[in-house]
């Protein structure tokens, strides 16, 4: 294992430590990987493993194109043909999180796309162009890659119905970022319709986000 490796190993453990601790998942669901630069691999969660008892050593090496592991005695993630999928229709995405946060499943289950409206967007910019809802498949499924894959086309992040959000970033910390805010912008939406309409940002301030967004180099 090259220090590339090690170092990318070390920051996925402490990614899922850190969303363990937002609560955006719960039990052993969700999962994370990051892809090792410059090669078509990425590593992965293992199955079954709560993400606050991720340590380095436990995840999984596995080929992105054949999906074959490489390293590792564990089973990698069920979700594993998603994570692969959006590495190669996002060629600059370095990391997938996958979770499933309490008010991004309530609106996922009322296929309520999450519509940007407060101002704390600025903090995670890419989001601006919202977050919109795949087609319905069960959990590990090609059917829900193809269905995940085809809504991501434009969006670096995606409700799943009855099931939780996704989230890509240009590395594994960006894709958490992005993940803490669409949780924080799901409850602000859930708490927007228990008193009104909700109204989404003004269409010039989600277009000065998304420049924002390109001008920091995140993904978008
Ligand atoms: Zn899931």
């Amino acid at each position: 294992m090259d220090n590339v490796e090690k170092d990318l190993r070390e920051r996925l453990a402490k990614v899922g430590r850190l969303v363990w601790d937002q609560k955006l998942t719960h039990g052993s669901s969700g999962n994370i990987s990051a892809r090792i630069p410059g090669t078509n691999k990425c590593i992965i969660k293992p199955s079954g493993y709560s993400f606050g008892d991720l340590e380095p050593h436990h995840f999984i090496v596995v080929d992105i194109e054949t999906r074959k592991v490489l390293e590792g005695k564990e089973k990698p993630s069920i979700e594993t043909p998603f994570h692969t999928r959006l590495y190669k229709q996002w060629p600059e995405a370095g990391g997938v999180v996958h979770v499933h946060p309490q008010y991004c499943t309530i609106l996922s289950i009322l296929e309520q796309e999450i519509i940007p409206m407060g101002i704390e967007i600025f903090e995670a910019p890419a989001l601006a162009r919202g977050i919109p809802v795949s087609k319905f498949a069960p959990p590990g499924t090609d059917e829900l890659a193809d269905n995940l894959v085809e809504t991501m086309k434009d969006h670096i992040a995606c409700l799943m119905p009855h099931h939780g959000l996704t989230t890509i970033g240009k590395t594994i910390e960006e894709a958490a970022a992005n993940a803490k805010m669409a949780e924080f912008l799901a409850k602000l939406h859930y708490e927007v319709m228990l008193v009104g309409e909700p109204r989404p940002l003004r269409e010039d301030v989600k277009k000065t986000l998304i420049e924002r967004a390109k001008q920091k180099g995140l993904l978008i």
